[in-house]
């Protein structure tokens, strides 16, 4: 079976692998990698080689720290503003679909929240966004994963940092840091194993926590412990340290931009070519990550569903709020399962009566 589902995604065999064996024994030490003690050299290992493949990957600067949290891309909603700025202060947010609206809900009960610009279906052009004076960072959302909408350009704002959610796009091709005050995002999506949350910082912005954030949440005190304020998700991070390994291998952020370019390019062509799917996103907008498109009716839908199972083809049911079909195409899904789905599109598309 191919798993198209939004996430924890699928891994490469090559991780898999390698993953299985540290499991079994660490290092031939006897030891497994679930049974490493996080304050020892093995650890230590583990973490600074995720970091030194997320610095070599992301070109990022030395004032930029990587923390390595847990609770998901969800906690931070909340956790970003409670570390960055007072009640009394205002954020503004951009809003683009499911994930950016639970971003503003979250920070609207720890800020004042401004929603700058608002779109379905596609990113509001940056020149209407309109940030209040006072605004200390803009909140965006890389990848809408339950929409299909992704923003393929970051703006830079001066002196305001962009704060955003990458949960779905982060490690899929090369972006320029400048512009960026914080960065969150999940593993499950791109970097393999859930439990782990990067979130990666300009160094000028911490110092500012407020005093009711639990430690294990507070930016400050993770950067200045090597995040280990307490004992960090050890597996997580050797999954996805393994998977930025291979990413380096398959040609880093580049070539992954390539492959989500011509994965996500195989769905497109399919819907645009046929009557019987609709992708209601505006072209410039579509996501390379998650690709979601419409039969003419749900009993459609269901039966598209239905026999994709049946031919293998799971987890492509879209967002439950939002219905439909979606494929989720994360780093580690290949070519070639993404081609299997494109013939299938077609083929179920023939075998629907012609629609008038
Ligand atoms: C999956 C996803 C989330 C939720 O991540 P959790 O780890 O479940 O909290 C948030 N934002 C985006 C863009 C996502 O794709």
């Amino acid at each position: 079976m191919i798993s198209f589902a939004s996430g924890p995604a699928v891994l490469p065999p090559e991780v898999l692998s390698e993953v299985q064996e540290a499991v079994g024994a660490w290092d031939g030490s006897g030891q497994s990698v679930l049974e490493l003690p996080f304050g020892g050299p093995d650890y230590a290992t583990i973490q600074s080689e995720f970091e030194a493949e997320a610095r070599a990957l992301l070109s990022l600067p030395p004032t930029y720290k990587i923390l390595l949290l847990q609770g998901g891309a969800f906690a931070q909603f909340r956790l970003v503003p409670l570390n960055l700025l007072r009640s009394t202060d205002c954020a503004a947010y951009v809003e683009t679909g499911y994930w950016s609206a639970r971003a503003i809900a979250e920070a609207r009960e720890v800020c004042r929240v401004a929603v700058v610009a608002q779109a379905d279906a596609a990113i509001p052009p940056i020149a209407t966004w309109q940030l209040p004076r006072d605004t200390v960072y803009c909140h965006v959302t890389g990848n809408e994963t339950a929409d299909g909408v992704q923003m393929h350009r970051f703006p830079a704002l001066g002196e305001v940092p962009l704060v955003a959610d990458l949960t779905a796009d982060l490690f899929t091709g090369p972006i320029d840091i400048q512009p960026f005050g914080v960065i969150y995002a999940s593993a499950q999506k791109n970097l393999g194993a859930p439990g782990l949350t990067v979130v990666i910082v300009r160094e000028d912005l911490l110092g500012r926590v407020r005093a009711e954030v639990p430690a294990p949440f507070d930016y400050t005190r993770q950067a200045s412990t090597g995040s280990r304020v307490n004992t960090p998700p050890i597996f997580s991070v050797f999954v996805a340290s393994r998977m930025l390994k291979w990413l380096g291998r398959q040609g880093g952020l580049t070539a992954a931009a390539a492959r989500c370019e011509r994965r996500s390019r195989m769905l497109y062509h399919v819907i645009d070519a046929s009557q019987l799917y609709t992708c209601p996103v505006r072209a410039a907008d579509r996501s390379r990550i998650s690709v979601c498109f419409h039969l003419p009716d749900a009993a459609q839908d269901a039966a598209f569903l239905a026999e994709a199972q049946r031919r293998g083809l799971w987890h492509l049911a879209g967002h439950p709020t939002r219905g439909g079909i979606r494929a989720c195409l994360y780093n580690a899904m290949p070519e070639s399962s993404v081609a299997i789905l494109a013939d299938f599109m077609q083929e179920f598309d023939k075998s629907c009566p012609a629609l008038t």
